[in-house]
């Protein structure tokens, strides 16, 4: 028996590639923006935007974990202009909203992943952590976990201990035996590893480890996950 009993897993960057996903979904909500208001928009530069969300947080620090209200805020922010009516401008916002939203969800995921989820399914308790705002049973793979649990869940974002805390209320397993897994060094590993949880880093690169002297058990292929775990915990 391996003396894991929970799995839990960060999404972005550890499923599948985000930044190709997003900014896709940029692109393409950018264009459904124009092509419904019927004039070009002024988005400005990738620093304008950082910028624009920069300053909403600054206002409103509960957007830093509030993404959708964050993204709200910065639609309203390039096309209030083009509406006379607030309720008009209301419409549009949810509805562009949603728009990016499904486009948001339209992923690639890692070689294996899907596979390897299954098997583990049968095995294992799992769940998901993540600080974004991608939706399991929006990807089809809700079913294959006992928990998600997303920042505006626990009103923190990972390396805080909010969504671990909660992992451990809702599956009644204890650190010690719980695996966290995701790709980055700080929000999955060191938040999960100062809390007592055994940790797998998902290198996909092969970065070094340069957070401290204790590089974590890694993997850069879904292929490889299985095994490690039987490895290192028993199977
Ligand atoms: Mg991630």
């Amino acid at each position: 028996m391996s003396r894991i009993q929970l799995i839990t897993f960060d999404l972005d960057d550890t499923f599948w590639d985000i930044k190709s996903t997003i900014i896709n979904a940029e692109m393409n909500s950018r264009k459904w923006s124009e092509d419904r208001i019927g004039e070009k928009i002024e988005w400005g530069t990738f620093e304008d935007f950082m910028q624009i969300r920069g300053g909403l947080v600054k206002e409103d620090p509960s957007l830093e974990y509030d993404l959708g209200m964050l993204r709200k805020k910065t639609i309203a922010h390039h096309t209030k202009k083009f509406f006379k009516d607030t309720k008009d401008l209301n419409e549009f916002i949810e509805d562009a909203y949603n728009f990016f939203l499904e486009e948001r969800h339209k992923v690639t995921f890692y070689d294996d992943v899907l596979s390897v989820l299954e098997k583990l399914s049968s095995e294992y308790m799992l769940g998901v952590l993540t600080n974004g705002n991608a939706d399991v049973n929006k990807l089809g793979i809700g079913h294959l976990f006992d928990f998600s649990i997303s920042s505006m869940d626990v009103k923190s974002n990972k390396p805080d201990k909010g969504h671990f805390v909660k992992a451990r209320e809702l599956s009644k397993v204890d650190f010690r035996d719980t695996l966290h897994v995701g790709d980055h060094p700080v929000n999955d590993v060191l938040g999960a590893r100062d809390l007592g949880i055994n940790t797998m880093w998902f290198n996909l690169n092969n970065l070094n480890w340069e957070v401290d002297k204790k590089p974590p058990i890694q993997f850069n292929r879904w292929s490889q996950f299985i095994n490690l775990v039987e490895s290192t915990y028993g199977s």
